[in-house]
């Protein structure tokens, strides 16, 4: 990674500026460095200056002088506190460093987007594709009258698995009802009905799917350039991925150099929104339900932790993990395996977060949960919350914010996590040890980004290039999570959303909601990824 280091000095009437460029532990000689010095009183801007190559910024009389590596600006300057934006150009790549200058002292201000295309995000495991299925009367027609009895009859008591096409109907339902699902198909034949479902002009489209996928893809939209760990690529899974996006296989790879199967992962995507009715019931909500295929295949076998070059890890795809393999290896030995694997990573300091689903096999959940004791951070949805907490206690709810903080307070506790996230449709929580994470002030900041990320792909369906942020400016933000704010500022003496609760600092933001969006698939996921990669940058 290239890194600026920089240092300001005032002396007397005089600003001395030295910036060295790190590539790695290497001193770059060579790079071109440009600064641009604003006053942030007045908003003047001084000149601005720099190393002769970077000829945009070139001026006469303020000169960035390469003193073996040290970039050297010396110049007057009056202002009691300015802004500091420096650029380094090395091997054709640019990054940039601001620094606030105030009272004789220097603070990193560090944007979210900056953060983004600098930082080194490694993500592991799953990555599907995601056939998108419209869900109307045409679904009905499929099926004649006894199945629809049986399906109605199984949606008393849904078994959270498919073995049969009424078991799709009822997850569809059931989803309608009680919100987004996943249930693992179980009898392949299932997937041979779905795959003519799709030819019969109920598709609406196909996407990269699973949390990595999708996180990948978006931050390699936002200018990062992602590293994916999938133990199963397909030629039509890599096609599906943004040209920055790379492969560890092994050794960082374009994705497309990386193919390892023939067959890809699919989930079929029942997308839904809260006019749609199926055999007569009506959706509560709008969101989906999806049918994941398994593979014997799919499971991760890590690459060498110490060959990786990472600053934030994201992991995903557990649920996703068969209890039993054909060649005899199980879920709980992989999740063994990944456990000494991120204990690898957590000795050479790269923090890691774990993104949960909702997982319907309880032993399953119980095993994920294992993975809690190892990584530093993990995030979810109010349901999922809820399935982690039933492992303890079956009565628990989420009605509110409080039902929710307490949960997350207790499985903090429980873990000993350093860091927990949860998204609700109208404010995100997160709540972290004081002082082994980030400022509350920079958490915020974060959470205020990834709240306008998933305002603008809930507008606009799909986010293709960093401009489209902007589709968020005229969304506005939730009732209900105002509503909760004052609720928090009464019960627990929260103040501007931050408040302590013993060890752990609490943050709490009410979030722009989208009340027609075009699309839900995966919004939790860019909230919780591109959160913890930016909180990442602010350590
Ligand atoms: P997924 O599993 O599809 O990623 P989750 O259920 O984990 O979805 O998260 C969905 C999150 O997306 C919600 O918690 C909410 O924060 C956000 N979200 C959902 N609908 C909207 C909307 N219309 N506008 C803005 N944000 C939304």
């Amino acid at each position: 990674m290239v890194e600026i280091v920089p240092e300001v000095k005032k002396i007397g009437e005089y600003v001395v500026i030295f910036t060295k460029v790190y590539e790695g532990p290497r001193l770059v000689t060579d790079a071109d460095v440009a600064v641009i010095i604003e006053d942030v009183e007045e908003r003047i801007f001084l000149p601005r200056t720099s190393t002769t190559d970077f000829s945009v910024y070139t001026s006469k009389e303020n000169v960035v002088e390469n003193l073996s590596g040290v970039y050297t600006l010396i110049f007057k300057s009056l202002f009691k506190k300015f802004k500091v934006t420096i650029f380094a150009r090395t091997k054709g790549k640019t990054i940039k460093k601001v620094l606030l200058f105030e009272r004789g002292q220097t603070k990193e201000e560090k944007e979210p987007l900056d953060i983004i295309r600098t930082m080194n995000v490694l993500l592991g495991f799953n990555v599907n594709i995601d056939k998108i299925i419209y869900v109307d009367k045409r679904l009905e027609k499929l099926v004649d009258r006894a199945t629809r009895k049986r399906i109605l009859q199984d949606l008393i008591k849904p078994r959270k698995k498919i073995d049969s096409v009424e078991d799709v109907f009822v997850g569809i339902i059931d989803s309608m009802k009680y919100g987004g699902q996943e249930w693992v198909i179980e009898n392949p034949e299932v997937v041979g009905w779905l795959k003519g479902l799709y030819k019969e002009g109920l598709e609406k489209e196909t996407k990269i799917g699973g949390q990595v996928g999708i996180i990948s893809n978006l931050l390699a939209v936002l200018g990062g350039s992602p590293t994916i760990y999938s133990p199963v690529l397909s030629r039509e899974q890599a096609a599906l991925f943004r040209k920055n996006v790379f492969s560890v296989c092994p050794g960082r790879r374009p994705v497309a150099e990386c193919i390892s199967t023939e067959k890809s992962k699919i989930n079929w995507v029942f997308e839904f929104d809260r006019t749609d009715k199926l055999f007569n019931i009506r959706s509560k909500q709008d969101g989906r339900f999806i049918a994941g295929s398994q593979m014997e295949e799919y499971r991760p076998a890590w690459p060498d932790i110490n060959n990786i070059d990472a600053d934030a890890i994201i992991l995903s795809g557990f649920h996703l993990l068969k209890k039993k393999y054909k060649d005899g290896s199980t879920a709980k030995q992989i999740i063994k395996k990944t456990i000494e694997w991120v204990d690898g990573a957590a000795k050479r300091n790269i923090p890691i977060h774990l993104e949960l689903t909702c997982t319907e096999d309880e032993s399953l959940r119980e095993s994920i949960t294992e993975l809690f004791y190892h990584v530093d951070s993990v995030g979810m949805n109010e349901s999922e919350l809820k399935q982690l907490v039933k492992l303890t206690d079956r009565k628990a709810t989420v009605k509110d914010s409080l039902a929710i903080i307490k949960h997350m307070k207790e499985i903090a506790d429980r873990f000993g996590l350093k860091r927990i996230h949860v998204h609700t449709l109208g404010y995100y929580i997160n709540l972290y040890k004081t002082g082994e994470w980030v400022s509350p002030e920079n958490i915020k900041k974060a959470m205020a980004f990834a709240s306008d990320l998933a305002a603008a792909k809930a507008f606009g369906d799909a986010i293709e290039k960093a401009e489209d942020l902007r589709m968020s400016d005229s969304v506005s933000v939730s009732d209900i999570g105002l509503k909760e704010q004052e609720k928090l500022e009464q019960n627990i003496n929260m103040k501007n959303g931050i408040t302590k609760m013993n060890d752990y600092t609490l943050v709490f933001l009410p979030t722009k909601v989208v009340s027609h969006p075009k699309s839900t698939v995966g919004l939790g996921d860019i909230i919780s990824g591109s959160m913890f990669v930016i909180e990442c940058g602010y350590r």
